[in-house]
């Protein structure tokens, strides 16, 4: 999905921090390669390509949530709104687990308000994102 918010390589790697975190990631940078060709009698991994991340990274509501002009009643957890380099670091089965468990929430206040997934308070999510047990904030010092 490419929505408002696209995830980037900058994000994982702590240059900026995206807003409204739902679930943290913390895999490095890990493209795997499209196909193996022969170059000058060497085997070369095209596509190959990584990176690292230095500590977890908040992964923002807005990467789960489609564009309000194109859907109202959809969440995203899978094929998240993320560049191809900071998909090769979010595409964990945990941080999946992470983000459906939170999309389930957001999806049940939206339902409480009748309002669409991004008319959402996002503080009101936080706090129930939180009172269920997620982490949304790495804590101090850590390193991924
Ligand atoms: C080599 C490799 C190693 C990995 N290792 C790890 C790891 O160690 N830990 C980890 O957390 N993550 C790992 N990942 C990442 C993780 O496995 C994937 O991100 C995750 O499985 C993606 O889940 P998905 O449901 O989006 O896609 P998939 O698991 O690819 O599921 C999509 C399914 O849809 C089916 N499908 C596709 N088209 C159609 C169609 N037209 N009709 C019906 N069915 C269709 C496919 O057959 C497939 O079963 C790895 C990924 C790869 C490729």
């Amino acid at each position: 999905m490419v929505s408002d918010f696209v995830l980037t390589q900058g994000h994982c790697q702590g240059e900026q921090d995206g807003p409204e975190p739902v679930g943290l990631g913390s895999y490095g940078i890990d493209l795997h390669e499209i196909r193996r060709v022969v170059r000058d009698g060497m085997v070369w991994r095209e596509g190959k390509g990584g990176g690292r991340v230095p500590r977890p990274y908040p992964i923002p509501y807005g990467t789960i949530i489609p564009s309000a002009t194109e859907v109202t009643n959809l969440l995203v957890t899978f094929a998240i709104s993320a560049t191809h380099v900071a998909y090769g670091s979010t595409r964990m089965e945990p941080v999946f687990m992470i983000l459906s468990q939170s999309a389930a929430i957001a999806a049940d206040l939206a339902l409480e308000e009748q309002i669409g997934v991004q008319g959402v308070s996002y503080p009101k999510l936080a706090a129930r994102l939180i009172a269920a047990g997620q982490v949304l904030e790495a804590p101090h010092g850590t390193s991924a």
